[in-house]
């Protein structure tokens, strides 16, 4: 452990060789603070058909600053889905009515898309607001893990902490890809310009 302060800016990224269905270990240490974990955080990432999973520790207290919303957050999550099915009825119903079709049909179906497709854009105009007005705390315990990319045979994983990554990469030997064991081998090596040590 380093002394007490997390330094900032410190993320790393990790390729892990793991196939769906393989467990990547964690050190037993919350991933957002570093304390005893006793709960568990389920990171998915989810591409075209395919999400893929990891399992990451995390403590009782880290756990129940993910649970916690903002006011506005919680507000504007709650309002999204009534405001997204008003806007889809008012713009269905304009549709039908002000449309310059002369049969009713085309003018509903026309109208139906349109409500539909505002109503999906309002919606997600409140999700991202609601998103934006995360707590701090909270957002820092959702990216002290996260799936970056992932094939079907590795995963990348960005570690807020450093340190943490580090550790990641001893407690998986059997995943690394052949370069990272190259770039973690000590054999008395000048280390590169870009890798600080502290
Ligand atoms: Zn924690």
């Amino acid at each position: 452990m380093t002394c007490g302060r997390r330094p900032i800016n410190m993320e790393k990224q990790i390729t892990l060789r793991v196939r769906p269905g393989e467990t990547v270990r964690f050190p037993p240490q919350c991933v957002a603070c570093g304390q005893p974990a006793g709960e568990r955080l389920t990171l998915q990432k989810r591409r075209g058909q395919i999400t893929r999973r990891v399992d990451v520790p995390l403590c009782a207290e880290c756990a129940r600053r993910l649970a916690r919303r903002s006011g506005d957050e919680e507000r504007l999550l709650r309002l999204s889905l009534p405001a997204a099915a008003g806007v889809a009825l008012l713009l269905t119903v304009l549709g039908l009515v002000a449309l310059p079709f002369d049969a009713w049909l085309p003018r509903l179906m026309m109208g139906l898309v349109l409500g539909v497709a505002g109503g999906a854009l309002i919606r997600r105009a409140l999700v991202r607001r609601a998103a934006a007005a995360e707590l701090p705390e909270r957002r820092a315990v959702r990216e002290a893990v996260r799936i970056v990319d992932f094939t079907w045979r590795d995963m990348t994983l960005a570690i807020a902490d450093g340190a943490m990554a580090a550790h990641v990469l001893t407690m998986n030997p059997d995943y690394l890809p052949d370069e990272q064991i190259e770039a973690d081998g000590s054999d008395g090596a000048k280390a590169p310009d870009d890798k600080r040590i502290l």
